[in-house]
């Protein structure tokens, strides 16, 4: 049979030229949801699914060695921890509240009992912390490298889902916490591994770098921010955790929105580590807050009339405003010059990281 011009560049076009979401699209162009159960399948933070006066929300995200972290520079309890922390952060980006994960995991014979103790004991902390059981999983055996796959389940009022798409023009975009920190981690802990490689008996210097490195090795999920939103009775149009950088996050809601967006530089809330981390690689550090990733903070967007309540929250920034989809995503520098927006953010077949 001869395939159509359409399909025979697919089958040509090289993967990491493709990119993760249009592969994502390819890949599962033919499965719309049949069940009446199912209210929102693939392209949000979470699937939603209809459980009555509530809905369950569920998620899975797949960390692999060499990819996603360098067993050379991260504690495996530390390991253990951001795994299930990375799928809770995409639960609260639903406006939900995580209750099981599941955990799956491939081993090569490098990992030790004793090692792989470690890695449950930061998943058991995790646990503890945001109050999740955990409640089965899968273990087998890997060719190369530490494979892992959680899963995370959590419910949400049905009135009170926040997906990607709900951004209204005028609405006033907000983010959590500040940005670019974990990126600025990672720099730096490449940067040390690649002096130790060249000299085994130098100390790693990463005194000062005790924020960013946090926040790359042991990342929090949002849990706060979803309460404090719930006390000033503020519910989102629209959210989505920032897992790949603002610039991607941004387009996102705009795409599923059909929305265009004005974010402003110099309200970008960027930690004063991070800057000087950013000023030593000679990077700006928005480009690390545009583009880093793996910040798990909340970038959501609220109705004007929210304003006076969140102008002087600490913990939210007002950082733009939601314009109609034909002004496209723009932002606004330091100097009042306005730049389109192009996301290049963290895409997992376009950068390898780390
Ligand atoms: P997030 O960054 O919030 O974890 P992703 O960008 O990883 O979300 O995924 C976007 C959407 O695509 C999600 O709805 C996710 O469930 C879905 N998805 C990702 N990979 C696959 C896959 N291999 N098969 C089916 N759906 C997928
Ligand atoms: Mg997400």
């Amino acid at each position: 049979m001869k395939k159509d011009k359409k399909q025979e560049d697919q089958n040509i076009i090289n993967i990491s030229e493709l990119g993760e979401f249009k592969l994502i699209d390819i890949l599962t162009a033919d499965f719309k949801p049949v069940l009446k159960s199912t209210i929102t399948a693939i392209g949000d933070d979470t699937a939603v699914i209809d459980c009555g006066d509530k809905a369950m929300l569920i998620t899975k995200d797949l960390l692999v060695e060499g990819i996603h972290f360098d067993i050379a520079y991260t504690p495996l309890k530390h390991l253990g921890y951001k795994s299930v922390v990375v799928n809770l952060s995409d639960i609260y980006a639903m406006n939900g509240t995580p209750t099981q994960i599941v955990v799956g995991i491939a081993i090569s014979s490098r990992y030790t009992v004793d090692a792989l103790k470690e890695f449950y004991e930061g998943i058991k902390l995790a646990c503890d912390k945001y109050k999740v059981d955990l409640v089965g999983g899968d273990t087998c055996s890997s060719a190369s490298g530490l494979f892992i796959s959680v899963t995370a389940v959590g419910t949400v009022d049905k009135d009170k889902i926040t997906y990607r798409k709900g951004a209204k023009k005028n609405d006033l975009i907000c983010v959590s916490g500040n940005l670019g920190a974990a990126y600025a981690g990672l720099l730096v802990l490449q940067r040390e591994k690649k002096v130790f490689m060249a000299n085994p008996n130098s100390q790693p210097d990463i005194e000062n770098y005790s924020y960013v490195l946090e926040r790359q090795l042991k990342p929090e999920a949002s849990k706060f921010i979803i309460e404090q939103l719930n006390e000033m009775s503020i519910l989102p149009t629209s959210m989505i955790d920032v897992s790949d950088g603002l610039a991607s996050e941004i387009m996102h809601i705009c795409k599923n929105s059909r929305t265009g967006a004005y974010l402003y530089e110099d309200k970008i809330p960027i930690d004063p580590e991070t800057i000087s981390v950013a000023e030593e690689f000679n990077i700006s550090p928005v480009t690390f807050a545009l583009s880093g990733g793996e910040d798990y903070e909340l970038l959501f967007t609220v109705g004007q009339e929210h304003f006076e309540k969140l102008q002087n929250n600490p913990y939210i920034k007002i950082i733009g405003y939601i314009t109609n989809v034909c002004d496209g995503l723009n932002i606004i520098t330091a100097d009042g010059k306005q730049i389109p927006l192009r996301a290049q953010g963290w895409d997992a077949f376009k950068n390898n990281r780390v």
